[in-house]
């Protein structure tokens, strides 16, 4: 088959081995690559009720469907597990380089299973495969570990996934690291490589990946690019907090063309929202109590996106990608080069602290990048902290004598440290905001902010009602990478769909918080279409740009000679997303999440953008599922589609 590899590598830290399995063609056919691969293969190797940290836990890194045959913005690898942080399906993805390494060493995937007594790191160079010792480099943070192993296999220049301290020290909002300081930060996977005592993955390969029709590849992969090229002198940085105010303003929403959004993103990178988010609604304050005018007197000079751009000594493109909405950075106060903040990044660190020190940022992004701690996590749970401080809940003896008090930036470093180190005060708050407000207890007036256990990332439910549903109806909880109202806007995928609804160019923002049924369709299609976008090795932002403009369907057929609809393509998407949900029936009490009801309005915000907005999700919860058809007040898959697919792949074990 094209496209694929059509085989997968296993190594079994437990007896230090490794085997070759085939896929067969009608799996791919089913569920592609990617997620969708991991989601099969995990399910049906996963025990039920098996311990995360435990050895029969298996962590899987797959490469997309798409990723090496030529199309764009496809490069994005994935990392799948049980989750410790939540204990249902966990995932997280990243860009950087390690997607392609993987195909190119043989395989559309590496499955790990099994624990090693001692730390190891893998090492893969094509057919070759070792398992070698790593105490030289446990206790080392992710990008020296990166950089000492690629100088090791010179002038191979493998790709490398390693995980940092908070890893090594089962921290349970710690990831996997990849292109020196790219990040697979969610779920808590990289506690799972922490659990195996593998410190790292080393992939070097020169094979080949064939698309069925190169041309084809080539002239749609030409087409798209001129809507990266084009990119009109846009406003300078400060107006974009003034475009977040009309938004806030207005009652009225205009739908959001994706192309405005890369236009951003290749300009600024993430960044670029910083502003307008704060003043439109979207970005948390104060552990989510707080609204804009909190945090609006100096932020609209401190996160003008100018300012990190004046910092930016190149841009940074993932693999396959001409956007480029990274940036390799200077420091604002010192020597030496970091990436660039993230959006997420700057918000769980600047307004969810109220800190206005934008040079602390890059300091803690480059510590918790190092440490391979996810920032959205440990932003989250400061903040809860910060909230627990202010209240009286934490005395100043209690917190070792760090002041937590808003907007205090000087504690942060020592803080994450004592984080990563799962030492002193910092160990309460090391696996998250909902095991800190445990160790509490329950009787304590406390608001640590998450979907059934992960911290929710930095985009509000009240004012994009969109992010809650897929907060608690998706298989791995408190995501912002897999739905909400503007996504459904920017794929536009009634362009090529024509059973799904078409938002209008104007609206009233009161529709976004209805339980209709053109937002139940909207919430079931963002399902099913990043399910797909994960089964390829896609990037979300160039989906954003649009489906009559990213031609995600197109390539699909061009790289792999099939003739499918897009509506094939939704319910392989579909399948995906079953399998997932498969899966926590199987290891999860609940396949409804809880989120924190502050996040969704109860009680609603007094002042601000999100003045008295509440998300309701009685109603659209059931519809949600009920339009799937699985059953509405459990959420179990009624058809198990899920159970074919895995035996396509078990009749495969069987017959090698
Ligand atoms: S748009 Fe950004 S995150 Fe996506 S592939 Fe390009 S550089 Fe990576």
């Amino acid at each position: 088959m094209h496209a694929v590899t059509g085989k997968i590598l296993w190594v079994d830290l437990s007896n230090k081995t490794s085997y070759e399995e085939k896929i067969p063609e009608e799996l791919y056919k089913n569920v592609l690559s990617g997620l969708g691969l991991a989601a099969v293969i995990l399910n049906k190797h996963i025990p039920p009720n098996s311990d995360p940290l435990g050895e029969d836990n298996i962590l899987a890194f797959v490469s997309g469907l798409l990723t090496g045959t030529g199309s764009f913005l496809t490069g994005r690898w994935i990392v799948a597990a049980k989750s410790p942080l939540t204990n249902t399906w966990g995932d997280a993805n990243c860009g950087g380089n390690l997607a392609p390494a993987i195909k190119q060493a043989g395989y559309d995937g590496i499955f790990i299973k099994g624990t090693s007594s001692h730390p190891v790191y893998i090492y893969i160079k094509n057919d070759q495969v070792m398992i070698l010792p790593a105490e030289e480099y446990w206790g080392i943070d992710a990008i020296e570990t990166e950089n000492a192993l690629i100088k090791k296999y010179q002038p191979q220049q493998p790709s490398v996934a390693v995980i940092g301290q908070a890893g090594e020290n089962l921290s349970l909002i710690s990831g996997i690291v990849n292109d020196r300081g790219r990040m697979a930060a969610r779920s808590g996977l990289g506690a799972v490589m922490g659990s195996k005592k593998l410190k790292a993955i080393v992939i070097t390969g020169n094979k080949k990946i064939a698309a069925h029709s190169p041309e084809k590849m080539k002239k749609l992969s030409h087409q798209f690019n001129r809507y990266i090229q084009f990119q009109p002198p846009f406003l300078p940085g400060f107006m974009t907090g003034f475009l977040g105010m009309i938004m806030r303003i207005l009652p009225f929403q205009m739908a959001i063309d994706g192309m405005l959004y890369k236009i951003l993103l290749k300009k600024w990178g993430t960044v670029s929202m910083n502003i307008t988010s704060l003043e439109q609604g979207d970005a948390p304050v104060k552990n989510w109590d707080g609204y804009h005018g909190d945090f609006r007197s100096k932020q609209n000079i401190k996160y003008n996106p100018d300012r990190f751009q004046k910092l930016e000594i190149n841009k940074y493109h993932c693999y396959s990608c001409p956007l480029g909405c990274g940036g390799i950075s200077k420091f604002p106060n010192r020597d030496g080069e970091t990436h660039k903040p993230e959006y997420e990044t700057v918000t769980a660190f600047g307004s969810l602290l109220l800190n206005e020190d934008i040079s602390s940022i890059y300091e803690i992004n480059d510590i918790l990048n190092r440490a391979g701690m996810d920032s959205i996590s440990a932003g989250a749970s400061i903040a809860y902290a910060y909230e627990c401080f202010e209240k009286g809940i934490l005395s100043l003896e209690e917190t070792g004598g760090l002041n937590l008090t808003w907007g205090n930036s000087q504690i942060l470093p020592e803080l994450i440290h004592q984080m990563v180190h799962r030492e002193k005060f910092g160990a309460f708050l090391t696996d998250g905001a909902k095991i800190a407000a445990q160790k509490l207890g329950n009787s304590k007036m406390s608001n640590p902010v998450h979907a059934s256990g992960q911290e929710l990332a930095m985009h509000d439910p009240r004012n994009d009602p969109g992010f809650a549903i897929h907060a608690v109806v998706e298989a791995t909880p408190g995501r912002h990478t897999l739905g909400s109202n503007l996504y459904y806007e920017m794929f536009s995928l009634w362009k090529k769909l024509n059973s799904y609804p078409k938002i209008s160019r104007f609206y009233h923002k009161n529709k976004k918080y209805q339980s209709s049924r053109e937002n139940v369709l909207a919430a079931v299609a963002n399902s099913k279409f990043i399910s797909l976008l994960n089964g390829a090795g896609a990037c979300l932002f160039g989906a954003f740009i649009g489906v009559h403009r990213f031609p995600i369907f197109e390539w699909l057929n061009a790289a792999t000679g099939w003739q499918n609809t897009p509506e094939d393509y939704m319910q392989i998407g579909y399948n995906i997303h079953e399998l997932k949900q498969v899966f926590n029936q199987k290891h999860s009490e609940s396949l409804i999440h809880s989120i924190t009801p502050r996040a969704i309005g109860l009680p609603p915000q007094k002042k601000g953008a999100n003045q008295n907005r509440k998300v309701n999700l009685n109603e659209i919860v059931p519809a949600y599922f009920q339009e799937l058809g699985w059953n509405e007040k459990t959420g179990q898959p009624t058809d198990q589609i899920s159970n074919r697919i895995i035996s396509i792949y078990v009749e495969s074990q069987d017959n090698q």
